[in-house]
């Protein structure tokens, strides 16, 4: 496989107003690239205006004081904010830190105070924070019903309030259905030939993965009594058809929204937000076994960080953490929305590549090693260090099971090590 675009990341612009600028002091421009993030710096905040006008940019870092005028900024800024000039997130970093300015910044409609020292991983969070669209991914909606008029009409409402929809006709196809679209929200009608709602319903509460997802009845059955017998086998909402459009979609998107809140918390690590050990383990079993059906290629890597616990003795936990959540930010930011990177444990990582071969996943991890290795890490008072990393790389080979290929990628990772850390090694021939 060539390496697609997706792994070129998209970067957003960001402008910096400091009078660091002015006296060169201003070396983070580099490290942000890293991160996605181009910084176009101004010395002086009169020239933000125009900058504004000149291109597009995702958000304003501002210092407040230039020259010897600690309220040289907030002027500008707030003239700017009072005249609709400024609409997008503003960030103010400086070393005051006193009720009165942060009243000023908070006028000038700033989003966030950072006081000094700021740390790139600090700025990055924020900056990732504030920048954010609101867009999410659209509820995946599975509709099992038999009438297809009706399922139709169903999908049309869904999908004008922008939601992703599936219909299933036939409800003996249902577990396929799951498997396929991995929904967010079932909609089942109660009636349907061959069984009933009721049943698929008990079908699905019994399968472990698919317990949590919420199931809608949809029926023309009025009757209470029946209504409340099917909410006993695990529905969540009982609709009764004609149903107003308003009312499924809000009984819809209220249920999935909590679904994905809750599935996204329980399959992260709470401190990268990175998958966790168990769930990166289940997609790891998934994709092998549609890779052996399809003869797709895919890869698996192994990342550790090397000689962590020097990082941990010598500047403290709280910094070797920081260390942690900067590179698993890095791999979110680098790799493709299909590839999953999950937290393992302590400082490993493993990375499942869909579509992608040994070289071009070399490819891709040779720039992140790379780019990881360069950043500049900052400890107690001017320490500053950087930490490497070392790669192991398995590429799908016909008969490897998820534990086999794991087993491999653990192995080149191991080799790594071995051969001097801060390196990339290619697992070999298995079979
Ligand atoms: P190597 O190059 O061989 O990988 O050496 P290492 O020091 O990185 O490896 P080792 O496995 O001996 O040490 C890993 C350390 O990571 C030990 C553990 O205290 C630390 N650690 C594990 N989880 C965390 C965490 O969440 N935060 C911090 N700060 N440290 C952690
Ligand atoms: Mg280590
Ligand atoms: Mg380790």
């Amino acid at each position: 496989m060539v390496l697609t675009p997706e792994h070129e990341q998209v970067m957003k612009k960001v402008i910096l107003v400091s009078q660091c600028v002015a006296s060169g002091e201003v070396d983070i421009q580099s490290e942000m690239l890293h991160f996605g993030y181009e910084l176009t710096a101004l010395a002086r905040p009169e020239q933000l205006k125009d900058e504004l006008l000149r291109a597009p940019a995702s958000a304003v870092i501002s210092g407040l004081t230039f020259g010897d005028d600690s309220q040289a900024a907030l002027k500008v800024l707030t003239k700017l904010h009072d005249d609709g000039a400024l609409a997008i997130p503003l960030v103010v970093y400086t070393s005051t830190n006193n009720l009165e300015t942060r009243l000023g910044a908070i006028r000038a409609g700033a989003v966030e105070y950072m006081v000094k020292p700021v740390d790139v991983a600090d700025l990055v969070r924020v900056l990732d924070n504030v920048t954010q669209g609101s867009v999410s991914e659209p509820y995946r909606v599975l509709i099992v019903d038999d009438d297809a008029t009706l399922a139709t009409h169903t999908e049309l409402v869904l999908q004008g309030a922008g939601m992703e929809t599936f219909v299933v006709t036939d409800p003996m196809t249902i577990l396929d259905a799951l498997e396929k679209v991995a929904p967010e929200l079932i909609l089942l009608d109660i009636y349907m030939p061959g069984t009933s709602g009721k049943e698929i319903a008990s079908v699905i509460r019994q399968s472990e993965e698919y317990a949590g997802i919420p199931i809608v009845f949809l029926s023309s059955e009025v009757d209470k009594e029946k209504q409340l017998s099917a909410m006993k086998l695990g529905a969540d909402d009982f609709l009764t058809k004609p149903i107003r459009p308003s009312h499924l979609i809000s009984s819809v998107s209220s249920r999935a929204a909590r679904f994905r809140e809750l599935r996204t918390f329980m399959a992260r690590d709470s401190m990268t937000g990175l998958y966790n050990h168990t769930t990166t383990k289940q997609f790891l079993a998934a994709e092998v076994s549609r890779v052996k059906r399809s003869d797709a290629e895919m890869s698996l890597v192994s990342i550790d960080i090397d000689h962590f616990k020097l990082v941990n003795d010598t500047h403290g936990h709280g910094v070797g953490d920081r260390v942690i959540k900067v590179l698993a930010r890095l791999l979110r930011q680098r790799l493709r929305g299909a590839d999953l990177v999950g937290r393992m444990g302590g400082e490993e990582f493993s990375i499942i590549l869909p579509l992608t071969n040994a070289a071009a996943a070399k490819g891709v991890l040779g720039e992140i090693h790379k780019d990881f290795g360069s950043i500049i890490f900052h400890g107690e008072g001017d320490q500053q260090f950087s930490v490497t990393i070392s790669i192991g790389i398995a590429e799908y080979q016909d008969g490897d099971t998820a534990v086999s290929l794991s087993d491999a990628a653990d192995k080149a990772l191991y080799m790594a090590k071995h051969n001097g850390r801060d390196q990339i090694v290619i697992a070999g021939t298995r079979f």
